[in-house]
This record gives structure tokens, C-alpha cells and sequence, in this order.
């Protein structure tokens, strides 16, 4: 059992001002797991104030010494991959052979990558006589979900300090324990004090004193659409700038020139990036959009494969494909809308609402698909955050289309045809930021980010570091 009472604030551990502390629990098992601190806005104010104090010298500093440093956070989690794949798989259930990958391995390559731009990135250039000058933002808060933790902190942390932004970071409190390793790594760095701020804690009271607080400049926020529209509302008090990465509903289309062998690789992989880390994925291809007529195709393998390849199991064990949902939370939200979908009317094809045998007391439930799901249906309209696939039968092509836009939601989506200008006029037509053709793997160098209720604002790349620059321009005389 992990004791973790102090939050890291300028530089140092210290104990939190009203002494909070919280027990979280393991996902694999149910059982307590460690204990860390829970601040409140006054630690909320102290973090941002020392990440006010730290800013001026950050950012005059260098942009290669910014990039060195932050390169070297990579260094340092390389070093504790293993620990880091570990503590991510209790947090959030997610089997310890992707948490290795995405977990442990993406967070190292997004603080490279960031360092790498830093480095290239030209922060002060010419218009004529005038000067186009780019500036870091200011002192950023980054609120961060449970879903991919270290990855969505690393796409908020590394561009900001990169740009020469001093960051208070609030991490998701059942996610609390990567992020403070995160902060011992940064601490054995060496990064000046204040530059890098942690406050662990409840969101509405750490978060919302953060989005309030007149010392931040901007907020990063990675979550559920409600707690990003309440974070917006907060922050336009103050005009403080918000960047927003939320939910999502996406679709993964199969038009129907397909031949049988392309179809089923295309629901094969509809259903990897559906299930990926039990559904609890922004991205998640949770509706499969396919021909009317080729339904009970498309049931069949969905079936087949989910029974065979798909059922959970311990996410310590290297073998497992769908582990445990993060939270008691999540398993009762997840129920609940497997039930809303039996009510609906929607045809349960696998799954349900019993809890799976011999797992111990872990988060697990059972992976579940409807078909014949209409997409007006609860199940089709609202983000699960589960494994829980549903399969709507289109008419066409434009049809697929409407189907996959009639959404709240603008986040990714997937496209797959036997001729691929097919394919891709429709993934043209799809309203989201991001979205696939024929299998094409994400370019983690690519702008993410949504369309509609899916947020606003770009990670990753070039467009998620200049997210944290202000653009001025330097009149000169000619
Ligand atoms: P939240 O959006 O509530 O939490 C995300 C982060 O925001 C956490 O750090 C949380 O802190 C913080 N937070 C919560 N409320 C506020 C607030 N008012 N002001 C500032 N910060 C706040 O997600 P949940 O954990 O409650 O998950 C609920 C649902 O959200 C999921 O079922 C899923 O549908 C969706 N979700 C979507 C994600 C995505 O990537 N699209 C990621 C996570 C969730 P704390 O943990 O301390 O509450």
C-alpha cells in the first residue's frame, strides 16, 4: 500500500494545507491501494502562484534548455516504464500489454516529440519590417481524465514547458498516483521550482479554484463534455483561454463494396478500436455503421469474435485483451446504459447486464454489442465509456454518412471500402477531427482534437504546441 501525502508545489513535497488525504482502490481487485493527498484551493492558489513566480525566467530561458529538460522527462519514465505500466493498470484497468505501449511507451515519445519542436520552431520571424512573435501562453492548468492518463498529461505538460508555459497540474484523483510519478521524475531533473506544479484532489474544488484563479492563463482540459461546458463557463468570466478534448461517439463505416474477406477485417478492427482499454477511449468506435442488408454478416463475427477473443480477464496478465473498468462509477454507468439499450429495444447479440464469473472483486463487466440499434437511441447518442458496441444497418453511402454526423459529438471515426476514393470522399464528408481510411494507423504527429461537442483546440504536433503560444506583432519602422 502506497502512502503518497504530500503534494509538489515550487520545487518541493509538501503536506496539503487542510491535511486531505484519499484511499484509492485497485481496479484489478476492488482492494485499497494506496492512500494520497487530497488539496483544496488553497493549494490550488499556492501551485498557481509559484507557477506565476516561475514563469518569467522559464520563459526567457532558451528554447533548446526548455527542450533538453523536457526530453529528459522522457529519460526518466523510460527508466520506470515498468512501474509506470503497473500503477496505470491498477488505476485504470487496462490490460498491462497495452499499458506498456500506450501507457508507459506513447507519454516518452510525446514529451520527445515537443522537446524536438521547441528545438526547430521558429518563435520569432518576419513580415516586412514587422516582427511575428510567438510567446508561451502563460501559467497553464492542465486537468486531465483516468481514461489514458500519462498520455493526456504528456500531451498538455510536454508542448507547454516546451514553449516556456509553467504548468499546475490537476490529474483525475483515481489516476492520482502515475501523475506523482510523473512529478518525482521532473523533481530528479532538476527543473527550476514553480516550473512544474501537482495538486492531487478532487476536480470541482482543486479544478474549479484553478479555472478561477487570476493567476492562470490558460486551461487544458481533457474529460467529460459536462465538466468541460462547466470549465468553460468558469473561465469566460475571465476570458482565460481553454483548450477542451472531450467525449466522443464514433463511427466506423463500411460501405458495401466490400468483399467478404475486407468486410470482416473491417469489423475484426471496428471491434479492436471499440473495446481498446475496455471502451474507456475518447476514440472508441463504439457505432458500427454497416449495409442494411449485410447485418446478420456483420452479427455474426461480432459475436464470434467477442466470445472468443474478448473476454476480460486479469489485466496483469500479459494475455489479456479486455481487462477491468477503472472505478465502481464506471461499472454502474456501463450497466445502466446496457439496460437503457435493452429497453430501447435494441437486439442484445452478446453481453448484458451479469457481471463476469471468477474475476474476484474487480471492475469487470461483460463486453456487449446490439444490433439492429437505431441511431436515435440512447445507446447510439451518449458516450458509454464501456465495452458496449452498437451496429446500425445504413443505405449507402450518404446515408453511412448522415448516420455517422447525426452526432453530438465530432471526435474520430473510421472508414473502410473496397475502392478507397470511396472511402475517402466519404471520411471527407464525416464531421470529426480525426478519422481513418481502410485501416490506416492514427499519425501521432497529426493535430487531435474535435469538431462539436467533442471540444476545441488541437494536441500533438505542431498545432498542440502552438496551442500554448500568443502570437504578437513587433511594428518595426522599415
Ligand atoms: P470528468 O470530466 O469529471 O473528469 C476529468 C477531470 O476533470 C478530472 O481530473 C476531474 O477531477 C476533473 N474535474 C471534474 N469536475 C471538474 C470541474 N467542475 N472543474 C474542474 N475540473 C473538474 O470525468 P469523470 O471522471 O467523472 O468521468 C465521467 C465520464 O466522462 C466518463 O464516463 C466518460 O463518459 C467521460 N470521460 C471522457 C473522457 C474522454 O477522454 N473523452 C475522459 C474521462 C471521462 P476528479 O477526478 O478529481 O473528479
Amino acid at each position: 500500500m502506497h502512502e503518497h501525502t504530500a503534494i509538489y508545489i515550487d520545487g518541493g513535497w509538501i503536506p496539503p494545507g487542510g491535511g486531505g488525504r484519499t484511499e484509492l482502490l485497485d481496479s484489478t481487485t476492488g482492494a485499497a491501494m494506496a492512500t494520497v493527498a487530497a488539496g483544496d484551493a488553497t493549494d490550488a492558489d499556492s501551485a498557481a502562484q509559484a507557477a506565476r513566480a516561475a514563469f518569467g525566467d522559464w520563459s526567457r530561458r532558451p528554447a533548446t534548455e526548455r527542450a533538453d529538460l523536457v526530453a529528459a522527462i522522457a529519460d526518466g519514465l523510460a527508466k520506470r516504464a515498468d512501474e509506470l505500466a503497473e500503477t496505470v493498470t491498477r488505476e485504470a484497468g487496462t490490460p498491462i500489454s497495452v499499458s506498456s505501449m500506450v501507457h508507459a511507451g506513447l507519454p516518452q515519445m510525446s514529451y520527445r516529440t515537443a522537446a524536438d519542436i521547441a528545438r526547430r520552431h521558429e518563435f520569432d520571424r518576419p513580415l516586412g519590417s514587422t516582427r511575428i512573435i510567438q510567446e508561451p501562453v502563460g501559467v497553464v492548468a492542465a486537468i486531465t481524465p483516468w481514461n489514458y492518463p500519462p498520455h493526456q498529461i504528456a500531451a498538455k505538460v510536454g508542448p507547454a514547458l516546451a514553449a516556456g508555459c509553467t504548468v499546475v497540474l490537476k490529474p483525475a484523483e483515481i489516476a492520482s498516483l502515475d501523475a506523482i510519478l510523473l512529478a518525482e521524475v521532473i523533481d530528479e531533473i532538476g527543473f527550476p521550482p514553480g516550473v512544474f506544479n501537482l495538486v492531487t484532489g478532487p476536480g470541482r474544488i482543486i479544478g474549479e479554484a484553478l479555472v478561477t484563479h487570476p493567476d492562470i492563463d490558460m486551461v487544458s482540459f481533457t474529460g467529460s463534455t459536462g465538466a468541460g461546458s462547466r470549465i468553460a463557463a468558469l473561465a469566460a468570466q475571465s476570458i482565460t483561454r481553454v483548450a477542451l478534448e472531450l467525449g466522443g461517439k464514433s463511427a466506423c463505416l463500411l460501405l458495401d463494396d466490400l468483399d467478404d474477406g475486407d468486410f470482416k477485417r473491417a469489423v475484426v478492427a471496428g471491434i479492436s478500436g471499440c473495446l481498446l482499454n475496455a471502451g474507456q477511449t475518447c476514440i472508441a468506435l463504439t457505432r458500427l455503421v454497416v449495409p442494411e442488408h449485410r447485418l446478420s454478416q456483420a452479427e455474426e463475427i461480432v459475436v464470434d469474435q467477442i466470445e472468443r477473443k474478448w473476454q476480460p480477464g486479469d489485466p496483469l496478465d500479459p494475455s489479456t485483451r479486455l481487462g477491468a473498468l477503472a472505478s465502481q462509477a464506471q461499472v454502474d454507468t456501463v450497466l445502466g446504459y446496457v439496460q437503457t439499450g435493452i429497453d430501447e429495444g435494441a437486439k442484445l447479440i452478446t453481453g448484458g447486464t451479469d457481471r463476469p464469473g471468477d474475476l474476484g472483486g474487480g471492475y469487470f463487466v461483460r463486453p456487449t454489442a446490439f444490433s439492429a440499434v437505431r441511431n436515435d437511441m440512447k445507446i447510439a447518442q451518449e458516450e458509454i465509456f464501456g465495452p458496449v458496441l452498437s451496429i446500425i444497418g445504413h443505405n449507402g453511402d450518404d446515408d453511412a454518412v448522415a448516420i455517422a454526423n447525426d452526432s453530438p459529438f465530432g471526435l474520430s471515426g473510421a472508414v473502410w471500402a473496397g475502392d478507397q476514393a470511396r472511402a475517402e470522399a466519404a471520411a471527407r464528408a464525416v464531421r470529426t477531427g480525426t478519422i481513418s481510411v481502410n485501416g490506416a494507423l492514427p499519425n501521432l504527429q497529426a493535430p487531435f482534437g474535435g469538431f462539436k461537442q467533442s471540444g476545441y483546440g488541437r494536441e500533438y504536433g505542431e498545432a498542440g504546441f502552438e496551442e500554448f503560444l500568443e502570437t504578437k506583432s513587433l511594428n518595426l519602422p522599415g
